[in-house]
């Protein structure tokens, strides 16, 4: 490790897909804002990363960025604590990314797992391009341009992790001097909240509440889910699990509103419509803050573009030192 890196710094990155949802909280977020006190973190807007597989989609951009990031902010993602910047902001990372890409056998990006498996999965979008192919690399130079000692991971981001470790081991041999930090996977507990059908929660699956929802609108949403196909009529017993209401009590509910759900839905005690009130109440009070914390943002988005512009100075602070790191050990001269 370098001397850069002895510290703690954190980073992680999302795509500016807009206003966020319970699955983001859940799953990233809320991790994101604890990170906070014990690490210096990097969060970055990915905007180039989403060109790699929505390259034909410039509506992207513009209100999604700063949509995206009033749901950071509103969630706790504090701008005092953490630099939040914008990747397309700084053309280190394309930099990075090529001279990595000078080094870097084809062979390793074509056997990163989610290579093949996003081919697979978006098979309507022709993703045989060099940019999705090369999407991990410059994944590895947005990790290694700020000298990040961890990333968070969860599952499949393991193996993006452990090539930029190689990508990084691979140059610091080839310069004979340890210019690149190798980072390390940080498993940290994430919660997976499904979507109201039961499957993952995704905009594009309509099946999301969005962290600032109308509270008439998430009342309905949840009263309206779908839940065990077996309870026809309140007479029928059902099975909790095969009941997407099931996966939220989980989340939401303690042991004693657990219990009162499985004996009643499996007697045919309860009705669906009871068993939704709580976990409907527990929503309600979960979003009711971040839709308050997210208000003076939303009546001033010059504010968060202001927090976005810093946050890029921050991080071209240190970007622009790895390069100059970079350029050395490869002879590159500075006109
Ligand atoms: S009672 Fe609850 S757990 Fe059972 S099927 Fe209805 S909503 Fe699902």
């Amino acid at each position: 490790m370098t001397e850069q890196a002895e510290g703690k710094r954190v980073l992680s990155g999302m795509r500016p897909t807009g206003k966020l949802h319970l699955g983001h909280f859940h799953g990233a977020l809320k991790n994101w804002a604890r990170l906070q006190d014990g690490y210096e973190c990097y969060y970055f807007v990915a905007d180039w990363h989403a060109l790699t597989t929505d390259y034909g989609d410039t509506g992207l951009f513009g209100n999604n960025v700063i949509d995206m990031v009033i749901d950071w902010l509103a969630t706790g993602i504090d701008p005092a604590r953490s630099s939040i910047f914008l990747q397309s902001a700084l053309p280190e990372h394309a930099e990075l990314h090529l001279l990595l890409s000078m080094t870097t056998p084809l062979s390793w990006l074509e056997r990163v797992p989610s290579y093949k498996e996003q081919q697979n999965r978006l098979e309507g979008k022709s993703l045989d391009t060099y940019g999705f192919l090369g999407y991990p690399l410059l994944q590895a130079a947005d990790i290694l341009i700020y000298d990040a000692a961890f990333v968070p991971v969860g599952g499949d981001q393991a193996a993006h992790v452990e090539l930029t470790r190689e990508v990084a081991r691979r140059f610091n041999h080839l310069h004979g001097a340890p210019v690149l930090t190798e980072p390390r996977a940080l498993h940290t507990p994430v919660t997976k909240l499904p979507g109201l059908d039961g499957q993952k929660m995704s905009k594009s699956y309509n099946n999301s509440i969005t962290l600032r929802e109308d509270p008439g609108q998430v009342e309905k949403k949840i009263r309206t889910m779908p839940t065990d196909p077996a309870r026809i009529r309140r007479s029928d017993p059902g099975d909790p699990a095969k009941c997407p209401v099931w996966q939220f009590h989980e989340l939401y509910s303690d042991d004693e509103t657990r219990q009162w759900v499985r004996e009643g839905c499996t007697s045919a005690g309860i009705g669906c419509i009871d068993c939704k009130k709580p976990v409907i109440e527990s929503v309600l009070a979960e979003l009711e803050p971040i839709r308050k914390a997210a208000q003076p943002y939303v009546d001033n988005p010059g504010e968060v573009r202001d927090i976005i512009l810093e946050g890029n100075e921050k991080a071209r602070q240190t970007a622009g030192a790895t390069m100059d790191r970079v350029r050395d050990a490869m002879g590159l001269s500075r006109w």
